[in-house]
């Protein structure tokens, strides 16, 4: 494999405010400021420390959001926010195949069933036309993922729900600052979140945040993020709340504060990296970059490029590998389609019953074939990590030529 001869960096973001912020909470010994009960006293307390507190009221006053959870991942988030809806056993939730396992698996996590919807082929998000068509009695709600870091047609989306009376969700866990026509995820999605774990565009090495306007919903996930009705002695007004321990700790809030204040910065530099590298590798034949959408921002988490073989007349998987050898070693090949994985082939989530899908749904199909386009992109996309390295302008132009050099190589026609 050949090496860069731009150095790279390894993309890291955690310096000295962040060190000193930790600091500052490791000097007080109080790592935690939750308590798990509401007692006269300590109601405060249930909502968490100091840190806790802060990275809340900043994190929503930076989204202009009235509400935002401080979770211990957004698996935990996305656990709590299909929690907070309170929905019966068998109930069904449409949700995108072409994402982290985490999202549909939160629907299981409360008996519900997942019902996969296929994807836009030029955004990688949920088809608002195919979603339609899966709606029926038992769908509660749409759980979409704002993938890559491009939203989702919320404009679509939104009516669906409007009109059915059902919530929409979004994983928007690879978009921390996306804007859908100048507005944040948070102004269309009834909840929303991102994640803080280490790969994301900023961390707190485990985190997760959850933000909603919904002033009920705020309450019942709070709830559910601290043990929930099984610390509450009767005559609650939030009945039904199986909670666990979510809760987000002071050195990681205190990590969340310095990080949220670098985020457009971060934001920012990604996206300028990646309209450059585009712009270029757009001319290469049967190379097809990522589209945005109109009006609309793109965090690239990661560059989707799309091989259609019909005109390189070249594998993608021979591309790919020429790739490596070049030294790009920030690639993968394909994505995750959840419908395809054992769980839900063999339809068994826990026991050997075939929990929950016997009991309440035995009809949802996961076949291959229920969502074609995520199925034929699959094959076609190389992703690339935008947030592996801080890539610099020297390593934009030798990643450009790398990819020029695989195509003459591989005797691609060359566009222009
Ligand atoms: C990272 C990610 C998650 C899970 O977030 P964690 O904080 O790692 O639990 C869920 N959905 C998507 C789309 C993600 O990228």
């Amino acid at each position: 494999m050949k090496k860069f001869k731009s150095k790279l960096k390894i993309f890291n973001n955690i310096k000295k405010e962040e060190i000193r912020s930790a600091n500052k909470v490791l000097r007080t010994g109080v790592l935690s400021g939750f308590m798990g009960s509401i007692e006269k006293g300590s109601e405060d307390k249930y909502f968490g420390g100091e840190f806790v507190n802060k990275l809340e009221k900043n994190w929503s006053k930076f989204y202009n959001v009235k509400h935002a959870i401080s979770v211990n991942s957004w698996t935990s988030g996305l656990t709590v926010a299909i929690g907070s809806l309170n929905i019966e056993p068998g109930d069904e939730i449409i949700v995108s195949p072409w994402t982290m396992c985490a999202t549909a698996t939160s629907i299981l996590q409360w008996n519900a069933i997942p019902v996969f919807a296929d994807i836009e082929e030029d955004t990688f998000c949920l088809d608002p036309k195919k979603v339609i068509k899966l709606i029926n009695k038992k769908t509660k709600a749409i759980l979409t993922v704002d993938i890559f870091g491009q939203n989702s047609n919320f404009d679509a989306l939104k009516s669906i729900c409007k009109k059915y009376k059902i919530k929409l969700i979004a994983d928007s866990a690879q978009s921390p600052f996306s804007f859908y026509k100048k507005k944040f995820v948070n102004d269309y999605a009834d909840i929303a979140g991102f994640s803080l774990n280490t790969h994301k565009h900023i961390q707190t090495g485990e985190g997760g945040i959850l933000v909603t306007n919904n002033d009920f919903l705020a309450k019942r996930m709070k709830m559910l993020r601290n043990h929930g009705e099984a610390i509450v002695n009767n005559k609650n007004l939030l009945p039904n709340m199986l909670g666990g321990n979510f809760r987000m700790n002071e050195i990681e809030a205190a990590i969340a504060i310095e990080q949220l204040k670098k985020l457009k910065k971060i934001v920012t530099k990604i996206q300028k990296n990646t309209n450059s590298l585009n712009k270029e590798l757009s001319k290469l034949y049967g190379l097809i970059v990522p589209k945005v959408r109109k009006n609309c921002t793109h965090s690239y988490y990661i560059n989707a490029l799309r091989i259609n073989e019909k005109y390189t007349k070249v594998k993608r998987d021979i591309i790919f590998k020429e790739l490596q050898k070049e030294g790009i070693n920030f690639i993968f090949k394909g994505y995750q389609l959840l419908h395809l994985l054992p769980m839900y082939q063999n339809k068994i989530a826990y026991g050997s019953k075939g929990f929950p899908w016997a009991n309440f749904n035995k009809k949802v199909s996961y076949k291959k074939g229920i969502c074609p386009i995520s199925e034929k992109l699959d094959k076609e996309i190389i992703c690339m990590e935008m947030c592996f390295y801080d890539f610099n302008k020297e390593n934009i132009k030798e990643i450009i030529n790398k990819f020029t050099n695989v195509w003459k190589k591989l005797k691609i026609k060359k566009l222009r």
